[in-house]
C-alpha cells in the first residue's frame, strides 16, 4: 500500500464543515463571523509518550484527546484536526483499529480530520486541533476563550473529575505498583482513553476566571495559572485526597496525594472562578454532565501552600513534568 492509498483508506472521509479537505495542498476552513480561532498541537513519539504494545485503537482515541483537551481547557468548540504520521510501516493491521479509534473520538465531538502529512519513519503522531470561541467586539485583542491568566485572589479553584488515575495505571503497567483488578481497569483506561472535558469548557465560558487542562501534574499545570495571574494558590489537603477515587482504598496517603499532585495524564480541567459564581459553576457541571470539586483558593501570596484539615501547611515542593529538565529533578519516571 503506497502513501496515497494509505491516506485514501484510512484517513479520509468527506469533511463537510471545512470548504477543503484532504486532497488538496492546504484545508480550507470559513471561520464564522464573530469567532476567534483556537489552534493547538501536541505530539505522540513511541516510547516517551506510549509503549510500542500500546492497543492502537486506545492510541488512535489519545492522540485526538490530548488535543481536545487543551480546546476544552480554552473553552473552545472543536472543528477540524490535521494529522501528522510518521509510521515505520504501511500496517493494515495497525491502522485500521488506531484510524477507528480516532474517528469514533472525532465523531463524538464532530471534529473533522482535514488534512496532515504522512511519512516514512519511527512511530510519531502529531495532531493539531482548531476550534472556534467568540470574540469580543470591544476589539480583536479580546476573546471569550479561557485563558490561563485571569485568576484573582479569593477566587476557588476547581478540578473536574478524578486526579491521578492516570498516574497510578502506569505505575501499574511499569510493575511499580500492585493495583486490584477493579482498580487497575479504571486506572488504565484513564491512562490510555482519557476523556477531554470539551462540554465542561464550553460551560463554564463567562463563568471561569481562568483554564487550563492537567496533562503535566496539577502542581505543574495550576502553577502556570499562578504565574501567569500572578497570584498564589491555598489547596485543601482532604480535597485533594478525595479527587483520586481510590484514595480510601487501603493506599498509603502520601502516594496518593503524590499522584494527585504531580501525576501526569489526567487531561482533567482546573479552573478558577469568583466566589459569586459558585452556583454557576455547580450548574455548569451538572449541564456538562462533569463532576466538579472545589480544592482550594486563590490568594495574593504567590506561591503553592496545600493545607491540612487543621489549617497547616504542607510541604507541596514538586512541580510539573519538564521534557528538557535535568534528569535527577524529574518529577516523574515517563511523560506525559
Ligand atoms: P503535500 O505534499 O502537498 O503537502 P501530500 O501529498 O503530503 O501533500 O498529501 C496529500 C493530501 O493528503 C493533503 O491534502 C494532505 O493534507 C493529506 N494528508 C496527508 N497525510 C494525511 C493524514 N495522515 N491524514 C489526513 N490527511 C493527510
Ligand atoms: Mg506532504
Amino acid at each position: 500500500m503506497g502513501e496515497f492509498d494509505l491516506i485514501r483508506r484510512y484517513f479520509t472521509r468527506p469533511s463537510p464543515g471545512a470548504v477543503v479537505g484532504v486532497g488538496d495542498d492546504c484545508a480550507i476552513l470559513q471561520t464564522a463571523p464573530g469567532m476567534q480561532l483556537a489552534i493547538s498541537t501536541d505530539m505522540l513519539v513511541e516510547g516517551r509518550h506510549f509503549f510500542s504494545d500500546v492497543d492502537p485503537h486506545a492510541l488512535g482515541h489519545k492522540a485526538l484527546a490530548v488535543n481536545l483537551s487543551d480546546l476544552a481547557a480554552c473553552g473552545a468548540r472543536p472543528l477540524a484536526f490535521t494529522l501528522a504520521l510518521a509510521l515505520p510501516s504501511a500496517d493494515g493491521a495497525w491502522l485500521r483499529p488506531f484510524s477507528a479509534g480516532l474517528w469514533e473520538l472525532a465523531d463524538a465531538h464532530g471534529c473533522e480530520l482535514i488534512g496532515g502529512d504522512t511519512t516514512r519513519g519511527p512511530l510519531n503522531l502529531c495532531i493539531t486541533v482548531f476550534g472556534e470561541v467568540p470574540g469580543d467586539a470591544a476589539g480583536p485583542a479580546r476573546t471569550q476563550a479561557l485563558l490561563r491568566s485571569g485568576a484573582q485572589a479569593g477566587d476557588d479553584v476547581y478540578v473536574s473529575g478524578t486526579l491521578g488515575e492516570a498516574a497510578l495505571g502506569l505505575q501499574h503497567l511499569q510493575g511499580r505498583l500492585q493495583l486490584d483488578a477493579l482498580a487497575a481497569a479504571a486506572c488504565r483506561a484513564r491512562l490510555e482513553r482519557p476523556t477531554p472535558r470539551v462540554a465542561l469548557g464550553l460551560a463554564l465560558r463567562g463563568i471561569a476566571s481562568a483554564c487550563a487542562d492537567v496533562s503535566d501534574g496539577l502542581l505543574g499545570d495550576l502553577g502556570h495559572i499562578l504565574e501567569r495571574s500572578a497570584v498564589g494558590a491555598q489547596l485543601d489537603d482532604a480535597a485533594l485526597l478525595a479527587c483520586c477515587p481510590w484514595a480510601s482504598s487501603g493506599m498509603d496517603a502520601q502516594h496518593v496525594r503524590d499522584c494527585v499532585l504531580n501525576g501526569g495524564d489526567d487531561y482533567e480541567l482546573v479552573f478558577t472562578a469568583a466566589p459569586e459564581y459558585a452556583a454557576a459553576v455547580t450548574a455548569a457541571a451538572h449541564a456538562s454532565g462533569t463532576p466538579v470539586r472545589r480544592i482550594g483558593r486563590i490568594d495574593a501570596l504567590p506561591g503553592l501552600r496545600v493545607v491540612d484539615s487543621a489549617g497547616q501547611a504542607m510541604a507541596a515542593s514538586r512541580q510539573g513534568f519538564d521534557h528538557f529538565a535535568p534528569a535527577d529533578a524529574r518529577p516523574r519516571s515517563t511523560a506525559p
